[in-house]
């Protein structure tokens, strides 16, 4: 049986890789702070003799002892609103954060995987973004704070991986949505969802024609799982490269909510990337992985968790 350590295992996306992780029979430790997840993630776990929660800032070195195969690194602040609220934290999580799960990766010979994110290339001028493309980061905006952490991230990785040979993975996930993001959560499908269910004005930043390419969290999970089996160290974009305007999407989620509010359009914020969609090309060729799961679909999963 192989250990994974989860870090951010109580988060939206942790905890649906934790279930996954489970189901292919591994011994999983998870790792929160509960800054931005929730215990109620992970409660149906409770009984699980596989799983253990250990409540952890990974801005301090973790005490563990045992053998950890698979290290899965995705804990971070990741919404816009934190980046308000808790920049420092969120610079401090990747850059602490990162290099003490690399010297547990170093001390146990575990492979890791960093979770990145679209952001790194920030308000892109190439489009589909390729992962040879370094990007367009506004290293001291309002989005800074987490651009700049992962690409932190992302160059110590490399470092570890060139200087001390650590086994180590990146994934540049691209939006991803599906059950257990918090309403609260400010990012736009939570948004979007709890305003149609309580048929209010859905909120448009700017004029919505900004476009954005989403991943339904089954089909990421897989992908990161994929990941993590390779022998890859090169940055791998995950996302489904359907894209869209954030119009066409306020549009779906209306009709399947049966919502009628006439949209509401509000002030874009500061360096909002206008265009966003991966090539996945790199994934398909050295994990076989693409998704799976088609927009509506995954919005119709998504509207069962948001009705409850
Ligand atoms: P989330 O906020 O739901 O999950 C993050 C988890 O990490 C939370 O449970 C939080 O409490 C925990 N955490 C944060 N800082 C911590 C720390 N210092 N120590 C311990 N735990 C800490 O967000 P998510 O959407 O599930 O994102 C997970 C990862 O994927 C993040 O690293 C994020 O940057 C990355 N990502 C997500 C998306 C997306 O669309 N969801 C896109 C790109 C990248
Ligand atoms: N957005 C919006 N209304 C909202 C929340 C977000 O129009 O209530 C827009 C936001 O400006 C961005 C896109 O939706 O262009 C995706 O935003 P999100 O915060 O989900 O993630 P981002 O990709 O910007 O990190």
């Amino acid at each position: 049986m192989k250990t994974a350590l989860v870090c951010g295992a109580a988060g939206f996306i942790g905890s649906h890789l934790v279930d996954f992780l489970l189901q292919k029979n591994y011994h999983v430790i998870g790792l929160d702070n509960f800054v931005t997840g929730r215990k109620e993630n992970l409660s149906h776990l409770a009984e699980n003799k596989n799983f253990r929660l250990i409540e952890w800032d990974i801005t301090n070195a973790p005490n563990i002892s045992e053998k950890i195969d698979e290290i899965y690194n995705l804990a971070s602040p990741a919404s816009p609103v934190d980046f308000t609220k808790r920049p420092v934290f969120i610079l401090q999580t990747a850059a602490q954060g990162q290099t003490h799960m690399l010297e547990l990766a170093k001390n146990t010979n575990a492979r890791i995987l960093f979770a990145s994110t679209s952001e790194v290339y920030g308000d892109p001028l190439q489009h589909p973004q390729v992962e040879s493309y370094w990007g367009n980061v506004n290293p001291i905006g309002i989005r800074g704070c987490y651009d700049e952490a992962k690409r932190f991230g992302e160059a110590i990785t490399m470092a570890y991986h060139r200087l001390h040979k650590v086994n180590t993975c990146i994934a540049r996930i691209f939006n991803t949505y599906g059950s257990r993001m918090r309403p609260e959560d400010g990012r736009v499908i939570p948004n979007f969802f709890s305003q149609a269910v309580s048929k209010q004005s859905l909120s448009i930043y700017g004029d919505g024609k900004q476009t954005r390419s989403l991943c339904f969290v089954s089909d990421l999970v897989a992908g990161l799982y994929a990941l993590m089996q390779s022998t890859s160290h090169e940055p791998t974009n995950l996302g489904n490269p359907r894209e869209m305007t954030i119009l066409e999407l306020a549009d779906t989620i209306n009709k399947i909510t049966g919502n009628t509010a006439p949209h509401k359009f509000l002030p874009l914020p500061p360096d909002d990337p206008k265009q966003r969609c991966p090539s996945i090309d790199r994934a398909k060729t050295t994990l076989g992985w693409e998704p799976k799961v088609g927009l509506e679909e995954g919005l119709k999963h998504t509207l069962e968790y948001f009705n409850q």
